[in-house]
C-alpha cells in the first residue's frame, strides 16, 4: 500500500502520460501537461478538499467498497464517502452494485475515473464566471448606501424608505448612510473577469482564491 505524501510531483505522476518525440517537443508537451494538470489539481482540490485529494492520490485502480478504500488509503471513512459522493455528482466516480453472497447485503464497488475531468472543470469554471458577471452587472446597475461601520448595504429604496426610518440612517448602528462607491473594486473585478475569460481554468488557481470564493458564494 502506497502512502506517498501529497506533493504536486506525486500527484502529477499519477495523472501524467508523457508523449514521445524530440526533447524539445517533449519539453513543450511537458509544459502543456503541467499547466493542464495544475488546473486539474486546483479544481479537484476545490471540489473534494485537501483530504479528499489525499485519498485520491493514494487510491489504486481496483474497484473497491468505501470501507476497502478507507483501509487502502488510510483515510477516514467519512472523508472517503464524502469524496466519492462529490466525485459521483460530477460524474468522476462510478459504482457497480452486487449482492454479497454470504451476508446478502448490497455491495457498492467504486471506481474513480478522471477521463471527463476537463469537461467538468470547464463547465464549472464557466458557470462560476457567468455568476460573477451577473453579480457584477447587478452591482453596476444598483446604487447602494452604507454607514461608516458597514453594517449592511441598502438600496436607495431601503435607505430612503421605511427600512431606515425614511431618513438615510443605518437601522443597526443609527449612523448616517452615504453612497457606497464601489466603482474601483468593480473595475478591478471586471478586469479579473476579462482575464479569466482568456483562461477560464484559472479561477481554480490558488492565486485566484478570493475571486473563486466570491463566485462560489454567489451560488445558490
Ligand atoms: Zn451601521
Amino acid at each position: 500500500m502506497s502512502k506517498a505524501s501529497l506533493t504536486p510531483l506525486v500527484i502529477l505522476k499519477r495523472y501524467t502520460t508523457f508523449a514521445g518525440g524530440s526533447s524539445y517537443k517533449l519539453l513543450r508537451v511537458c509544459v502543456y501537461i503541467v499547466k493542464k494538470n495544475r488546473a486539474k489539481l486546483a479544481y479537484l482540490e476545490k471540489v473534494v478538499g485537501l483530504q479528499g485529494l489525499e485519498m485520491i492520490t493514494r487510491l489504486s485502480k481496483n474497484e473497491l467498497t468505501d470501507l476497502q478504500i478507507a483501509e487502502e488509503t488510510g483515510c477516514n471513512i467519512n472523508i472517503v464517502r464524502r469524496t466519492l459522493s462529490t466525485l459521483y455528482e460530477r460524474r468522476l466516480a462510478f459504482y457497480a452494485v452486487e449482492r454479497d453472497k454470504e451476508t446478502g447485503w448490497m455491495l457498492y464497488r467504486w471506481r474513480v475515473d478522471f477521463e471527463d475531468i476537463e469537461h467538468r472543470l470547464l463547465a464549472d469554471a464557466q458557470k462560476l464566471i457567468a455568476q460573477l458577471e451577473t453579480w457584477l452587472d447587478g452591482e453596476l446597475n444598483t446604487v447602494y448606501y452604507t454607514c461608516d461601520s458597514r453594517c449592511d448595504r441598502y438600496t436607495f429604496e431601503k435607505a430612503s424608505g421605511y427600512v431606515c426610518g425614511y431618513e438615510f440612517v443605518c437601522p443597526i448602528c443609527k449612523q448616517r448612510l452615504y453612497h457606497d462607491d464601489s466603482s474601483k473594486q468593480m473595475d478591478t473585478l471586471q478586469g479579473k473577469i476579462n482575464e479569466l475569460k482568456t483562461d477560464e481554468r484559472a479561477i481554480f488557481y490558488p492565486e485566484n482564491l478570493s475571486i473563486f470564493e466570491l463566485a462560489y458564494s454567489l451560488q445558490e
